[in-house]
């Protein structure tokens, strides 16, 4: 079975971050599978076009949908995986523990208020798609893209409203995977609120390279 490790965290906590730092270092695959998503809905394929509504509601893909995304990713050489956006539910938790050799699942921990306010600060390029962030990773000039000169703009699912009930929504979920990962003896617990290189140092520390 090909190794996994698995980043668990809710949006604005680094956990893409840190997977692509990892990625990096490993030469494990990083699958990221909103992107695998998006990817299917901007190419117009059949699968795209089944899960466009469901993305854009917020709900989640359907299990054979996700499973068989990361199956089709996977490249022949590939050593081992990291996992970002996956799982999200019990029953793909439990895919994950039957097809892979579930190294660690790194949960980046970060309070509630935190998270609500990191993407508060959220950004996004109305013209090419950057993300910036208000605080982390401001634009040069204030409102305006810096690749392109675009307007930045907040994206529509960044209401506070909504942001409300997606961090609520968030942390109930994660913590019935956090229960079952740390039950299975894979689960470490990292501090988001560290900068980039204390964390990834925690889990090169953690994982032990050779
Ligand atoms: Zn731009």
């Amino acid at each position: 079975m090909i190794d996994a490790i698995v980043f668990l965290g809710i949006q604005g906590s680094g956990k893409g971050t840190q997977a692509k730092l990892l990625e990096q270092r490993t030469g494990f695959q990083h699958v990221n599978i909103g992107d695998l998503l998006r990817e299917q809905v901007s190419l117009g394929t059949d699968i795209g076009d089944d899960v466009k509504s469901t993305i854009q509601k917020g709900e989640l893909a359907p299990n054979e949908v996700v499973f068989g995304l990361i199956d089709g990713s996977l490249k022949a050489d590939c050593r081992g995986v990291i996992f970002d956006g996956f799982p999200r539910t019990l029953t793909q938790a439990r895919y994950l523990i039957d097809h892979y050799n579930l190294v660690r699942v790194y949960y980046l921990d970060l309070k509630k208020d935190e998270a609500i306010q990191r993407i508060h600060g959220r950004r996004v390029c109305s013209q090419c798609g950057t993300n910036y962030h208000m605080l982390h990773h401001p634009p040069k000039k204030e409102g305006i893209c810096d690749l392109c000169g675009g307007k930045l703009i907040t994206r529509d699912d960044d209401s506070p409203k909504a942001i409300q009930r997606r961090v609520a929504a968030f942390f109930r979920k994660t913590y019935t995977l956090r229960s079952f990962f740390q039950d299975k003896g894979v689960l470490k617990n990292l501090p988001a609120a560290k900068s980039i290189t204390e964390i990834q140092n925690m889990i090169l520390e953690d994982i032990k390279l050779d």
